[in-house]
C-alpha cells in the first residue's frame, strides 16, 4: 500500500442535506470572493471560493450533485436536494472551484482578494483592503 493511500485528504466538505460529500488530497489554492452577477444569483450574494485540482477531488457521496451549464465556458454543481451552491469548474479545465463554506472547518484557508468588483452589487460595500480585479484572476 502506497503512502498516497493511507494519506488523510486536505480537506473534506459536502452540502446542506449531505447528499454530495466531497474530499480532497492536493492543495488549496487561496479564497477568492467573487463578485460576478452570475455568483450574485445563484448564491444570492459574493461568493467565496477555494479551488483544486479536479484529479484530486473524490466523491463519497453524490446523490444529489446535478451541473448547470451556466456559460459556455463553465458549468456550477449544486445538490439537488437542498439547493446547496458547491462547484464552479471551466469547461475542459483542470481545476475545480469549490465555495469555501462547503469546507469542514477549520479550512486552514484566508481570503486573498475580489474579482469581477465590476458586478459588485450596489447594497454592500467591500470593507477589506485587499486586491481588487475588475474581472476574473486572468485577466
Ligand atoms: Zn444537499
Amino acid at each position: 500500500m502506497s503512502t498516497e493511500d493511507t494519506a488523510e485528504p486536505r480537506a473534506c466538505g459536502g452540502c446542506l442535506c449531505g447528499a454530495v460529500r466531497y474530499e480532497i488530497r492536493g492543495s488549496l489554492r487561496d479564497v477568492v470572493a467573487c463578485h460576478c452577477g452570475q455568483c450574485q444569483r445563484t448564491h444570492g450574494g459574493p461568493a467565496s471560493y477555494s479551488s483544486a485540482a479536479k484529479s484530486e477531488i473524490a466523491f463519497n457521496q453524490d446523490r444529489g450533485l446535478t451541473w448547470y451549464r451556466s456559460s459556455q465556458k463553465a458549468r456550477r454543481g449544486f445538490c439537488s436536494q437542498c439547493g446547496a451552491s458547491l462547484f464552479w469548474e471551466p469547461i475542459g479545465g483542470d481545476s475545480i472551484s469549490v465555495t469555501a463554506g462547503s469546507l469542514d472547518p477549520p479550512s486552514g484557508l484566508a481570503t486573498s482578494g475580489h474579482i469581477f468588483v465590476c458586478d459588485k452589487g450596489d447594497y454592500y460595500e467591500i470593507a477589506d483592503d485587499l486586491p481588487q480585479r475588475p474581472r476574473g484572476l486572468a485577466g
